[in-house]
């Protein structure tokens, strides 16, 4: 659920209407519903919460889905933790108040710097994803005369998740260690005076529909904190990762949060382990939306109709990456009529389209429409190209908003840029 309604024939987040958030901020525009991200993070954590197989988990949000620093303000307001893969990242975390013991550093590529600073920070768990990895954790750990907690992050070999771009845990991808190495790896580094291993992790991929891969893979994860014990290793934290599927309108309706937990209730039942989550999607997805204005409708001969918006794929690039699918709705909708549209930006690519032949309501230079579902993945990967204005962030509040990341100007952006005396 979220609260995105219309309300009086417009579309409203919580008690504010779009057109006016629209008409002091310009569009295009990400907005968030700050109810929606409390509920759908509470629902999360209450769903495992009530399995006492369960217990109390951490749930560090992945802050990569939306990292703005208010919405991780709210989230860490409810208790979440984070799951960060950069040093950027984990200074946003702490930035927004979240406890370093409650920071979970992932990523095929930590540098020596960005391990320095997440030890120097005190994180609750780094997760080595790699055999140099492990080595350079060592070294920067014994420079800085620090017992790092590490997690080693398992590759399940299980296939999963909405788009092969979104899948991780399987052999061929670049994520984690196998299982052979993860047992020799914790053995070697639980007698390392600079390393503490803690537990093992995995994330299997991303926008997950179906439970059962996820299920495979959580046993296999069992089996191996079974087996690290059996050799006489402490294991006290099981991290198993995000990629719960959200709806996005046409799509197989995902698992719920409840039968997610109930699902993991049934695999640990028994095994006396700390259990982390790294949720991001489910909890940001749908607390968000991009909201833009359709600068004309351009009819081809050929039989073509174009609804050309002042939003492109440098805002949202997830049709563009992973051929996603975004409900749109307009704002202010007028009657039952429909037409036919492919809906593209202004940027010079055919690939900056978000759909192709989708029917809507008829809309018209002017009109503000939704990109429902966009809070996750949609800012975080937004850029400048084509010199278009970082697409700014608004955060909804019952009837109170606010800008939480301003559109730069034009001279802001040139004025990042250099001379170079010999030009
Ligand atoms: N954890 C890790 C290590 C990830 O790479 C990701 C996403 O790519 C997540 C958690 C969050 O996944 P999701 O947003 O699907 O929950």
């Amino acid at each position: 659920m979220n609260h995105f309604e219309l309300r009086d024939g417009e579309l409203h987040c919580e008690g504010v209407p779009l057109s006016r958030i629209a008409a002091s901020v310009g569009t295009p525009v990400y907005v968030y519903s700050a109810a929606t991200l409390r509920r759908h993070f509470n629902v999360f954590r209450d769903a495992l919460r009530s399995h006492p197989q369960i217990g109390e988990p951490l749930v560090a949000y992945a802050v990569k889905a939306n990292s703005n620093v208010q919405v991780l303000k709210v989230l860490a307001a409810e208790g979440a933790g984070a799951d960060t893969v950069s040093e950027g990242e984990v200074r946003r975390a702490l930035a927004a108040g979240v406890p370093a013991d409650k920071i979970v550093f992932s990523g095929v590529g930590k540098t020596r710097r960005e391990i320095a600073f997440a030890l120097a920070t005190g994180v609750a768990e780094i997760n080595v994803e790699s055999e140099p990895e492990v080595k350079l954790i060592a070294e920067v750990a014994a420079e800085l005369g620090v017992k790092a907690k590490i997690a080693f992050r398992v590759n399940p070999d299980v296939s999963a998740g909405g788009h092969a771009k979104i899948s991780t845990g399987k052999a061929e991808n670049k994520f984690g260690v196998s299982f052979a190495e993860a047992a020799r790896l914790y053995a070697n580094a639980s007698n390392h005076a600079h390393l503490e291993p803690i537990g093992v992790a995995c994330h299997i991929g991303s926008q997950i529909t179906d439970l059962a891969p996820m299920e495979a893979a959580f046993r296999k994860m069992r089996g191996l904190v079974e087996s690290l014990r059996a050799e006489g290793l402490t294991v006290e934290r099981l991290d198993l990762g995000g990629g719960l599927g959200v709806p996005y309108f046409n799509q197989p309706e995902p698992p719920t949060p409840a039968d997610f937990a109930a699902m993991v209730a049934r695999v640990v039942d028994g095994l006396d382990v700390q259990l982390a989550f790294e949720p991001g999607r489910v909890i940001a997805a749908n607390a968000g939306i991009l909201l833009a204005e359709v600068i004309h409708v351009h009819e081809r001969p050929e039989g073509r109709r174009f609804l050309v918006l002042d939003a492109a794929m440098n805002d949202l690039i997830r049709p563009a990456m992973y051929d996603a699918y975004h409900d749109i709705r307009p704002v202010k909708p007028r009657g039952s009529e429909t037409a036919v549209y492919d809906v593209v930006g202004p940027v010079c690519e055919t690939g900056d389209t978000f759909t192709r032949d989708r029917p809507l309501p008829v809309l018209a230079g002017g009109d503000l429409i939704a990109f429902m579902s966009a809070g996750a993945y949609g800012s975080t990967m937004a850029s400048e190209y084509n010199t278009r204005p970082l697409v700014p962030e608004v955060l909804v509040d019952g009837d109170k908003f606010a800008v939480i990341r301003a559109r730069p100007t034009y001279d802001e952006m040139l004025a990042r840029e250099m001379s170079a005396e010999w030009v």
